[in-house]
């Protein structure tokens, strides 16, 4: 199995002072109070307690692909997801049930599923990162989102000092977000997907991907197919990590999409009136969600705008913030963030929000 989650390369140790650069693909944030690995459901619940027994604030990283954490580190325990596996738990009619170590790594898993003739999670290849970290902010791609297929949520409750099965309705899952995401009340231990033993994908809904697959939206199209051109097009604008290449040393989209009600929406028409249709996708309800990309490009702020340290929008993608040089500070990057933010707000009066979790920083 390909271990995609850096490890470490000094002789720190496992609960020595390291820095968590090392452990985000933003290759980005100070030191860890302590550092634990664990590789195991039960291992990472008796690492969290024993970090709780000793009063210390937790930390749960896994693939560290969405987290922007601060120069000055954390000072508590940081315990990382590196559980691995998966296995059938249940079949019924074409479905299958897939329970997921929560460290298990997720593009890992979607090839194993195409594999298999397991459709469901196709369109959501090349998102580096954990199985379990999928729920924290429903992942979603090319027009698949986990919560279509995620059944339970098996975690620790640190309220209740139990592992509980959390139902996906109680989930909350939402335009990236959840109950999990900003909580520490729970630590993922296991996901169960429900999959359809299909040849084909989902209907595709995404128009770039029907388009480059040569098929109308609604088609459905060969999993194979559909993973492979997903990688393409991802790996075209910088969304598949790189070792070798700088523009995808990011946390992916940096902003979500703003999720506008109508009125909001003619508001920001009318001050783009000089700049065509501002693009967007119709949300549930009288909502659209417009292009952050496209905001953000229009306010002055193109691909490969630079800040300071060597930190700059990547060449490839204008959502994607990244830490180019390789030897940046997170101050920087979050200076970057803020010009962008307040431009985009001083240009159109759309609010933008940051999609990472930002961990002892702010923007
Ligand atoms: C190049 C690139 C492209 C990306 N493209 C996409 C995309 O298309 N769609 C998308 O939705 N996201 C995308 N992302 C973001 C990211 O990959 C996903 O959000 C991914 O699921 C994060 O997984 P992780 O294991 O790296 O989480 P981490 O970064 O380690 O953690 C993220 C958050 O989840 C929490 N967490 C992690 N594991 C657990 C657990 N077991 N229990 C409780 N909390 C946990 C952490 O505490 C933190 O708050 C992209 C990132 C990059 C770098």
């Amino acid at each position: 199995m390909s271990d995609v989650y850096a490890e470490p390369t000094t002789a720190a140790g496992p609960t020595g002072p390291a820095s968590l650069a090392r452990y985000t693909t933003l290759r980005l944030g100070g030191p860890a109070g302590r550092l634990e690995i664990a590789t195991d459901s039960d291992e990472i619940v008796r690492k969290v307690r024993e970090a709780e027994a000793r009063e210390e604030a937790v930390l749960v990283l896994a693939g560290g692909s969405n987290v922007v954490i601060g120069d000055q580190g954390f000072p508590g325990t940081v315990v990382l997801v590196r559980s691995r596996g998966f296995q059938v738990v249940a079949e019924e009619g074409d479905t299958v049930t897939v329970r997921v170590a929560a460290g298990e790594p997720w593009d890992d898993l979607v090839a194993a599923t195409v594999e298999r003739g397991w459709s469901g999670l196709e369109c959501l290849s090349g998102i580096p990162g954990s199985a379990g970290a999928t729920p924290i902010q429903n992942v979603g791609a090319y027009g698949q989102e986990v919560a279509e297929t995620i059944v339970a949520v098996e975690a620790y409750d640190r309220t209740h000092h139990e592992v509980v099965r959390i139902a996906a309705a109680d989930c909350g899952f939402a335009y990236r977000g959840s109950v999990f995401k900003y909580s520490d009340r729970w630590v993922v231990l296991s996901v169960d997907f429900r999959l359809t033993r299909s040849p084909l994908s989902g209907p595709v809904r995404y128009a770039e991907l029907a388009r480059a697959l040569g098929v109308e939206v609604g088609d459905r199209v060969p999993l194979a197919d559909a993973r492979s051109t997903v990688r393409r097009l991802r790996a075209g604008k910088g969304m598949v990590l790189d070792a070798d290449d700088p523009d995808t040393w990011s946390v992916g989209s940096f902003f979500t999409n703003p999720v506008l009600e109508r009125e909001a929406y003619e508001l920001l028409r009318e001050r783009a009136a000089d700049l065509g249709e501002p693009p967007y996708w119709p949300g549930a309800g009288d909502v659209v969600k417009v292009s952050a990309a496209w905001l953000i490009d229009k306010a002055g702020f193109g691909k490969g705008y630079a800040g300071p340290e060597g930190v700059a929008i990547s060449r490839k993608h204008t959502l994607a913030l990244t830490n180019r040089s390789g030897v940046a500070s997170t101050a920087a990057l979050v200076a970057l963030a803020r010009e962008i933010r307040d431009g985009v707000h001083a240009r159109f009066g759309v609010p933008l929000h940051p999609e990472p979790v930002l961990i002892n920083c702010t923007i």
